[in-house]
């Protein structure tokens, strides 16, 4: 048995990230930057108006000045118009500031009477100006290599007029649920059989961190029917198995998996849930064979799967580890056992309470949870300390 650390550390060294590729701006969400970007245009381009107003001269401007309004200057084509003292430009948000004014006065702090406006405000250069450049400068990295491309990433690289972008390889997974004990959701169930759920979880979570799901499979705990399905899963980047790896005779999955040549490079971590954990390749094919109970299913994925996808995908490293939020919690907890152990729970306005059972079998305990608190071997916290949480949700 190793430790948490120590697979995690051997699992993100075995697997490389993949070859890079171009995207679609739109495809590209939850993939990560190839390279780092640097801004090719400032944002703003131009001195524009942040409102629609009168453009104005602000040292010929205090409150009560009269002046001439000498044309317009709306958003889109900019018409080169200056303004000089005792004059105002028409203007509106976006449009390109005109020569010689340096303020904009806002709509309703003037008076309109024909030609000429009364302006009603002192006015300050700068009043209401977007700045050339100010949000983002020429040549400033807005997007460095390995950073997830987000919403907010996908509007930035449009606005620098990026249709495209290079992203890191997309990684393909097949999915294999073992037991004889499956049924599949929608069909009869007889008394001693389960429906099979681990395959659903799994394509979730697969599909949450960007991977492409190629295919899902379910197989009896049978040496040959295991071995065919081994060998369809290992035409991809990623084989994740569920279930079959433990100690038991029908826990075929490891010596299957020799049988075909696999080099095991992990089995049993220690972990709770999740101790039977295995980690092993066969020719490029990654292969994470996870416990089956629902929740060590789930625990294994989240700390193994995971980042080594995240990593096959591109992400740097400051990429790879969860969401973490700080909560004061409100149970004490002790861990008398030999393995680091995840407690499923819910934060909830700065408190983390546990939630459910916290067997390995507990579907429903892991549901109502939102986050996972590990407590180490021999740790013991009491309520009321502020620790570090693990959102998942
Ligand atoms: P195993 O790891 O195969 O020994 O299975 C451990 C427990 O998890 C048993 O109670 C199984 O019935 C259950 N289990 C295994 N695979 C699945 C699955 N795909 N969906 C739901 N439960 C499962
Ligand atoms: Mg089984």
């Amino acid at each position: 048995m190793i430790s948490e650390e120590e697979a995690r550390a051997k699992i993100l060294e075995a697997v490389r990230s993949l070859p890079t590729r171009r995207s679609s701006i739109l495809q590209a969400l939850d993939c990560f930057a190839a390279h780092d970007y640097l801004a090719r245009l400032a944002l703003p381009n131009f001195d524009n108006s942040a409102m629609d107003g009168y453009a104005v001269v602000a040292s010929a401007c205090t409150q009560g000045t009269r002046l001439r309004v000498m044309g317009e200057q709306p958003a889109g084509v900019d018409q080169q118009l200056r303004v000089a003292s005792g004059e105002a430009i028409r203007i509106f948000t976006g449009a390109p500031m005109p020569a010689g004014a340096d303020a904009v006065v806002m709509q309703e702090d003037a008076t309109r009477n024909g030609v000429e406006i009364v302006v009603n405000v002192e006015v300050n250069p700068g009043d209401f100006v977007r700045r050339r450049g100010c949000d983002l400068a020429e040549g400033q990295k807005f997007l460095a290599k390995g950073e997830r491309i987000r919403p907010a990433t996908t509007a930035l690289l449009a606005s620098q007029g990026f249709a495209e972008v290079a992203v890191g390889g997309e990684v393909n997974v097949a999915i294999i649920s073992t037991g004889d004990e499956l049924v599949k959701p929608g069909e009869k169930i007889e008394q001693g059989q389960i429906y099979e759920s681990n395959s659903v979880l799994l394509q979730g979570l697969a599909q949450r961190c960007g991977a492409s799901v190629r295919s899902v499979e379910y197989c009896p705990d049978d040496r040959d029917a295991l071995t065919e399905a081994l060998q369809r899963g290992i035409q991809h980047d990623v084989l994740i198995i569920s279930g079959g790896v433990s100690v038991g005779e029908h826990d075929l999955v490891q010596a299957t998996m020799r049988s075909l040549g696999a080099k095991i490079d992990i089995w049993r971590v220690a972990i709770k849930p999740g101790k039977p954990f295995l980690f092993g390749q066969i020719g490029r094919c990654s292969i994470f064979a996870l416990p089956g109970n629902p929740v060590s299913t789930f625990i294994t994925f989240w700390r193994f799967v995971r980042p080594a996808v995240l990593k096959m995908m591109g992400a740097a490293d400051s990429e790879l580890e969860p969401a973490k939020a700080i909560a004061e919690l409100i149970v004490d907890l002790r861990n008398d056992s030999e393995r680091a152990h995840y407690f499923r729970g819910r934060i909830e306005n700065g408190k983390f309470s546990i939630v459910g059972r916290q067997e390995s079998h507990a579907l429903f305990g892991l549901c109502q949870s939102n986050a996972l608190l590990r407590v180490a071997v021999g740790e013991s916290l009491k309520a009321g300390e502020i620790v570090d949480v693990q959102i998942w949700d």
